[in-house]
């Protein structure tokens, strides 16, 4: 199975990809976990991608194509991918078109998480993640079960992003609608987009997606 998972900042992406890694057996590729990946290892696109970043803005898509290119080279995508945050501009969505062709892999969907802007930015101010397996949790939405340990893996530190603070957010929705929203056609042409209601609870949207999931398969 190759999804796309699509949605502004704070919609469950990364939560729902992690669901859909242990349902389906096939592989989170988070774009901006790699990224964060690169800018604590400092190396050259780390450094390049760390202030963009942090301004809630889009790393360029020269970067983030070829970076997305080597990742799906690796054997673990061939049994199927869940991709998280990445095509976020038309340039991107057109560079995975030829990309999968290529290939000769086609995209069995596109699960479009509809959210309005004004839940997010609570979403994400309350958002922490485990710094061992990368689970995503939240101050009111997505507590851990016992304090301070991670649900899925045990660990007991968690880490909150840099770029999750209130001022950020609103640069990043900006960026969502201007740069990332046009692709949305562009997959509903192609008859792969399924849209689902993102403001839902957390296990809600899991079973919409599994609905949508059944019928594609
Ligand atoms: P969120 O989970 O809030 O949607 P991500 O973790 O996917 O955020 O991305 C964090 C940041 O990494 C983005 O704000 C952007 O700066 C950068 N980034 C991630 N993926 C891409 C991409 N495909 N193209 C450009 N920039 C990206
Ligand atoms: P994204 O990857 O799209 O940026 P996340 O999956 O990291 O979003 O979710 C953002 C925050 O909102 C996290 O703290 C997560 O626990 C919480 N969250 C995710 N889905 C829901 C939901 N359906 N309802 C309430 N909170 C949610
Ligand atoms: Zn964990």
């Amino acid at each position: 199975m190759k999804l796309i998972l699509l949605g502004p900042p704070g919609a469950g992406k990364g939560t729902q990809a992690k669901r859909l890694e242990d349902r389906y057996g096939i592989v989170q590729i988070s774009t901006g976990d790699m990224l964060r990946a690169e800018v604590a290892a400092g190396s050259p696109v780390g450094k390049e991608a760390r202030a963009v970043m942090e301004a809630g803005q889009l790393v360029s898509d020269d970067i983030l194509v070829r970076m997305l290119a080597s990742r799906l080279a690796q054997p673990d995508a061939g049994k199927g991918f869940i991709l998280d945050g990445f095509p976020r501009t038309v340039p991107q969505a057109q560079a995975l078109d030829q990309m999968l062709e290529e290939k000769g892999l086609k995209l069995d969907a596109v699960i479009e998480l509809r959210v309005d802007d004004t839940a997010l930015t609570d979403r994400i101010a309350g958002r922490f993640t485990c710094s061992a397996c990368g689970a995503s949790y939240h101050d009111t939405f997505k507590q851990t079960a016992k304090i301070d340990i991670c649900d899925a893996c045990g660990a007991t530190t968690f880490t909150r992003r840099a770029d999750d603070n209130r001022e950020t957010v609103v640069a990043r929705l900006k960026a969502y609608h201007l740069q990332t929203a046009p692709i949305i056609p562009h997959y509903a042409a192609a008859g792969l987009l399924r849209v689902v209601d993102g403001l839902a609870g957390i296990g809600e949207v899991s079973r919409q997606i599994d609905a949508v999931l059944a019928t594609v398969r």
